[in-house]
């Protein structure tokens, strides 16, 4: 059977470059980074050369860079940890309703805590305002986390302005840039964010592994205990394999940016006209807004997407409805919800994610498929 991967934003085909790094890192240099002995020193270089690269691709510091298992890890390390360090300067968090839940269950949880929380509202095509979130800043407010782009609908936030009104008002801005990194160039000095969150499995390294930018002017308290490692801000023997392989992925990635992510648009630009020319009654969900180029949302009327999932899937295509992390719970989309949404709408819309990997005849032989199960569902 025909296989079609369209789950990019779900988790990326790991590159063959980063397999082959990971297997040479495992048989050549497989010393402890913190082992003074020369193949301990060896790791620990191999460690801090993906640091240059990383910070060289972002535009900070290698020492602004912290090596983590993923998203997950990195948006709690940032928001628990600067929530913490700073709560003598005030309690007050804002962030918007459509966080992916690492982000919204962490500020539940520092809501418990005793830190007040701020979710602003997003308009229809699921973005914030900007003047919104001035009115809503307060003299006790440290921290401010809004995220790059959607992991749902690829909708992008006003982040330069964002950061623009953040540094005028010396507040901390963090972003979860886990959909943004490796398909835009992201310069961390221009953008003039203090931390951000990457994610290695969503831009072709394995799961698993990530970073987060910490820039050098603010602290955070470390969640994980024990060693330095880390610039001492999360204990533990390094992930040395998975970082190595996130150096490589990192750097294909950055590799001609602006014509891969061109690619990418093109071919999420085919999909979405293709749909529209072939089925009725499709919105495709912040279509009129700043998107990053890999993911579309689409809402099929009329259509029970638990049933086009299964359809989808016996035909070997790979898509979701929402995100990854919510089809397995069959939990409806908090992020359609604050879109505007209604209940059916919010039963009948599906992700799709393209990545490097995708060609025009996998969107052909998609939308083909689509097609004919939205005939069925709708009969
Ligand atoms: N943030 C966003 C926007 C995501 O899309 C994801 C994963 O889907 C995460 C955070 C969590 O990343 P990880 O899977 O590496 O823990």
């Amino acid at each position: 059977m025909q296989m079609v991967y369209l789950d990019n934003a779900a988790t990326t085909k790991t590159d063959e470059k980063v397999i082959k790094a990971i297997i040479k890192s495992y048989e050549e240099n497989y010393g402890n980074p913190s082992s003074t002995h020369r193949l301990g020193q060896k790791a620990k270089g191999m460690i801090e050369k993906t640091r240059d690269i990383i910070a060289s691709g972002i535009n900070c510091k290698s020492n602004e860079i912290i090596f983590t298992s993923g998203g997950t890890e990195g948006n709690n390390l940032v928001l628990k940890g600067f929530a913490f360090m700073n709560q003598e300067k005030g309690k007050h968090i804002i962030t918007t309703k459509v966080e992916h839940p690492t982000v919204l269950e962490t500020c539940k949880y520092l809501e418990k805590k005793g830190f007040e929380v701020t979710y602003l509202d997003v308009n229809r095509d699921g973005v914030i305002s900007v003047e919104d979130l001035e009115n809503k800043i307060r003299k006790d407010t440290i921290l401010v986390s809004i995220m790059y782009a959607n992991n749902e609908t690829g909708v992008k936030m006003p982040i330069e302005e964002i950061g623009e009104l953040l540094e005028k008002k010396s507040i901390f801005f963090h972003t979860d840039a886990v959909q943004g990194i490796g398909h835009e160039k992201i310069d961390v000095q221009k953008l003039k964010i203090k931390a951000l969150t990457c994610s290695g499995h969503k831009i072709y390294g394995v799961k698993g592994t990530g970073f987060i930018y910490l820039n050098k002017n603010y602290s955070i308290e470390k969640e994980i205990w024990g060693g330095s490692q880390e610039i001492n801000k999360r204990g533990g023997t390094e992930n040395l394999e998975g970082i190595v392989g996130l150096g490589v992925a990192f750097q294909e990635v950055c590799k001609n940016i602006e014509k891969n992510n061109m690619v990418e648009k093109n071919l999420l630009n085919y999909l979405e006209d293709k749909i529209q020319k072939e089925i009725k009654n499709v919105e495709i969900n912040g279509k009129d807004t700043d998107r990053i180029g890999t993911i579309s949302n689409i809402t099929l009327k009329g259509c029970d997407i638990q049933t086009m999932l299964i359809a989808l899937d016996m035909r070997g295509i790979c898509v979701s409805g929402g995100s990854a992390c919510m089809s397995g719970a069959q939990k409806e989309s908090h992020v359609l919800k604050a879109m505007g949404r209604n209940e059916l709408e919010l039963k009948s819309s599906l992700r799709i994610s393209v990545g490097k990997y995708n060609t025009k005849e996998d969107i052909d032989y998609f939308v083909e498929n689509l097609k004919k199960i939205v005939e069925i569902e709708r009969s």
